[in-house]
């Protein structure tokens, strides 16, 4: 007869995934920051995306859901988007959607210190990946 009452306390804070109704509108958010930044970027249907194929004014053919074969595609798709600032934005916009659908229990977590971000700093930013702790952190490092 072990005594079993030894469970640390670092064990009882294995990460969480935040309610499903919090998740849903996060996801909410971003497939609505999404379609904006689409806008912003102009997307000429013939132009967006690795194949150049004509999207009719709709970009569900570009899903995250495909995403998981095809590094390459990632790649290209990503050096595609990072040569403009709302392409970069949509990227991240894509990563949180991507972690939101695969790892929930990731998002809205800081990928630094693993603490929940504040639902504030989700909401008037989506994809954000640190705390505001964290993120100052990364400003102040910066700036020295
Ligand atoms: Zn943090």
């Amino acid at each position: 007869m072990a005594g079993s009452n030894a469970a640390s306390p670092k064990d009882a804070k294995k990460p969480k995934p935040m309610p499903k109704k919090q998740l849903q509108y996060f996801e909410k958010r971003l497939l609505e920051e999404r379609k904006r930044v689409l806008k912003e970027l102009g997307h000429h249907g013939d132009t967006f995306g690795p194949n150049g194929e004509a999207a009719d004014g709709d970009t569900s053919a570009y899903s995250f859901h495909m995403a998981d074969q095809g590094t390459d595609a990632m790649e290209r798709e990503k050096a595609f988007l990072f040569a403009s600032k709302e392409g970069r934005f949509l990227w991240h916009i894509d990563q949180a959607l991507r972690r939101l659908y695969k790892a929930p229990e990731t998002f809205g977590k800081c990928h630094q210190c693993g603490e929940d971000i504040a639902f504030e700093r989700l909401d008037a930013l989506p994809n954000a990946r640190y705390c505001i702790a964290c993120k100052q952190r990364e400003e102040d490092s910066k700036k020295g």
